[in-house]
């Protein structure tokens, strides 16, 4: 999602005159956008003030906005600790950006945090979502209103807020008539979407009509919110990508009851069962934290055995970090050594399912989406079906299609194919 708010605050932005540049040394304005959700996020912020400093220390200094989750959770405190920072700007508020440039005066800091979701998004809705790839994110819903103990979400997103339909379709066909091929549909709990009773699945639905998008994905679902409609569209569907991210963090039902998760071990298998009945062809990935308070042997191996069950692939693993103001801020941490030892037996067991996912693509004929070339402008960088990325050899025209890649060989992350067909034409 901070990609998306990064790429619609140089949307914005650019009203006004700005535009990028990768030269450090010739910005007259330099913006971070933030994440809060791990460790030492603020840290982080003032290494990266601090690196900025120096490269300015003999020109004029450059307008510095801190925006993001970030900003919105430390907001004044930053301002107090580190004097080069101008600008404060929450992930609710960055539709306001070029007003608080153009009035900015050196003399008076600025720090704008209101949670101000509607007027946004209605404020962005009239400035067009520039593609710059085959495929592009949309913002369908922020925030989140479930307090698992140990999220920072609900209190620098605020609470969940679901753009209106129309305006989510108009964002999507404004971004396949611009030559977007994929839309990746974005929220903090992408599946609770609610506008008057339409659901994710009525977007899905929608989307799929759209004749140039011919790939539908969303993230990240909250398993609680798997309605029934939601698994009924893998039947039909021909354009939701069968990679389901549904972050499960634990495979113990004691600790997801301490996380205040929601929902049990079993519920979630449930849900995984009934998906793979309707569409054998899904797999499932996940989010999950490792030595969260609480968490004894036996927790952990639950979740050892969830992974092997579910035989999650592209999934994501992190040691529990406590986040300032959450309920498990103050619980007593799992000894650092036991901690590591465990997310490297996780992560060894979540990289042999997709050791073995990718090998069992070699010598198969995959689809696959050409997203840009390779820096050395040799080779064709695309994504599989399940988001694994694809190394193959082609030109700058083959960006953009959905191509037929022959995989011929593949490693942990990558596999590495070559063209046999552009199927691009062939998809209604
Ligand atoms: N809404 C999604 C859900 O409920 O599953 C997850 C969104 S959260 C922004 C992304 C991921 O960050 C979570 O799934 C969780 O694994 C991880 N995360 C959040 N807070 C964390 C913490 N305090 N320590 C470690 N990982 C954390
Ligand atoms: Fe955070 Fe997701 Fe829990 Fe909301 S549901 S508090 S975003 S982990």
């Amino acid at each position: 999602m901070n990609e998306y708010d990064s790429k619609r605050i140089y949307d914005v932005v650019k009203e006004i005159g700005f535009e990028k540049t990768d030269q450090y040394k010739e910005a007259d304005c330099y913006l971070l956008n933030t994440c809060h959700i791990r460790d030492k996020a603020s840290e982080k912020v003032y290494h990266e003030i601090g690196r900025v400093k120096k490269i300015f220390r003999s020109k004029k200094k450059p307008l510095v906005i801190v925006a993001g989750c970030v900003a919105q959770a430390e907001n004044q405190e930053m301002l107090k600790r580190e004097p080069y920072i101008d600008i404060i700007l929450g992930p609710q508020a960055y539709h306001k950006i070029n007003d608080i440039i153009l009035n900015f005066t050196e003399k008076l800091k600025v720090e704008e945090t209101e949670f101000d979701a509607v007027s946004k998004f209605e404020y962005l809705s009239r400035i067009q979502n520039k593609v710059g790839k085959a495929t592009s994110f949309l913002t369908i819903q922020e925030g989140c209103d479930k307090f698992c103990h140990f999220c920072v979400v609900p209190y620098t997103r605020g609470p969940e807020y679901s753009r209106p339909f129309d305006q989510i379709i108009n964002e999507a066909k404004s971004l396949a008539d611009q030559g977007s091929k994929e839309i990746i549909l974005l929220g903090q709990n992408v599946n609770a979407y609610n506008y008057n009773d339409m659901r994710l699945s009525n977007i899905i639905g929608e989307i799929e009509k759209i004749k140039n998008v011919q790939r539908i994905r969303f993230t990240t679902s909250h398993p609680k919110d798997m309605t029934d409609d939601l698994i009924e569209i893998y039947k039909d569907s021909k354009k939701l990508m069968p990679l389901i991210h549904l972050p499960v963090q634990s495979g113990s039902d004691k600790i997801l009851n301490l996380m205040n998760r929601k929902h049990t071990v079993k519920e979630y298998l449930k849900t995984y069962e009934r998906l793979k009945k309707i569409n054998p062809l899904v797999e499932f990935s996940s989010d999950f934290i490792i030595a969260y308070p609480g968490e004894e042997e036996k927790d952990f191996l639950d979740t050892l055995s969830l992974i092997k069950e579910v035989k999650f692939i592209n999934s994501y693993s992190f040691i529990f970090s406590p986040r300032p103001g959450t309920i498990a801020e103050g619980l007593q941490k799992i000894d650092k050594k036991i901690s590591l030892k465990r997310l490297e037996k996780v992560q060894e067991i979540l990289l042999d399912n997709q050791i073995k996912k990718n090998k069992s693509l070699e010598n198969k004929i995959i689809e696959v989406l050409a997203e840009n070339q390779t820096d050395d402008k040799t080779k064709i960088f695309g994504r599989s079906e399940y988001m694994t990325p694809v190394i193959f050899d082609g030109n700058k025209k083959d960006v953009g299609k959905i191509l037929k890649i022959k995989i011929i060989k593949s490693n942990r992350n990558t596999l590495f194919g070559k063209m046999i067909d552009n199927l691009d034409k062939k998809v209604a």
